[in-house]
């Protein structure tokens, strides 16, 4: 039995932005080591019940009303044990934020698909992007991200960050994207078709939609082609094979996970201003 956590909601009930309301919850807790402890904390922030399951037709639920009087959060364990902390995270971030308005009768369902969700656009999208900017915050804060990056972009901190934060390999390779300086994408695909693409403010737009094959010239169609499990090196590759621009050096790298699933990281490097003006 753990012992229990001394959080205070009272002092985070005016904080509407997911990312401060993320650190306030850390500045709360003090300089913990991670993972992150997900489910006491959302104990201690008055979620009474968490279940987590097998759990048909949807990834996650908030059970609890307009007003937050109560709270109570089911989390599936179809995708995984990580998935379910992400999504437990996810959950508390709408209890937390009580401008969110419930999408159910009794509370909130979330779908996978919400738990990507990154636009800003109608109600629904912007709810869940910030219940996810929430659950990110807290799960993977830049503080404990920073324990797991090497010098240069690398896959590899993906899975190193996965190991260490206890989150999944997908969420902490989104993650790595943001924290780091240099234009990077990443494109998630299942055997040899896009599922879809990220991408840092600095990188350029990736041409390619989900369902489209990988592009034939890449070094990510070769290496899922071979299907050997693993991480490949960092190849400098013809730019137009994900983006259009043709001005840019354009390196990948791609790690061939189980069932097909495949991730690849796509580092520009852009010319400086100084060198084209
Ligand atoms: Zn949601």
């Amino acid at each position: 039995m753990t012992e229990a956590l001394d959080l205070h909601r009272f002092e985070l009930a005016d904080i509407s932005l997911p990312r401060s309301l993320a650190l306030a919850v850390h500045a709360q807790l003090g300089k913990i080591a991670p993972p992150v402890p997900v489910d006491n904390i959302a104990r201690a922030l008055d979620i009474a019940e968490i279940r987590t399951d097998i759990f048909d037709g949807f990834e996650g639920m908030l059970l609890t009303d307009q007003c937050r009087s109560q709270g109570a959060i089911l989390a599936s364990t179809r995708h995984g044990q990580r998935r379910a902390r992400f999504t437990i995270a996810h959950e508390l971030g709408h209890f937390l934020m009580e401008q969110h308005v419930l999408s159910a009768e009794d509370g909130f369902r979330c779908r996978a698909q919400d738990m990507r969700e990154t636009r800003e656009g109608r109600r629904h999208q912007k709810q869940e992007s910030q219940a996810n900017e929430f659950a990110i915050g807290l799960l993977a804060p830049f503080r404990m991200v920073d324990l797991f990056l090497s010098k240069d972009p690398d896959l590899r901190d993906g899975q190193r960050l996965r190991e260490g934060l206890d989150v999944s390999l997908e969420a902490c390779v989104r993650r790595m994207i943001d924290r780091r300086q240099e234009p990077l994408a990443a494109v998630w695909s299942k055997n040899g078709q896009v599922r879809y693409s990220t991408r840092n403010g600095g990188f350029p737009f990736v041409h390619l939609e989900p369902g489209d094959r990988l592009p034939q010239i890449s070094a990510a169609f070769r290496a899922v082609g071979n299907n050997s499990q693993g991480f490949t090196a960092f190849t400098e590759i013809h730019a137009a094979a994900w983006i259009n621009r043709t001005d840019i050096d354009l390196f990948e790298q791609t790690r061939v996970g189980a069932d097909g699933h495949a991730v690849t990281l796509l580092w520009a490097d852009a010319p400086e201003p100084d060198e084209t003006d």
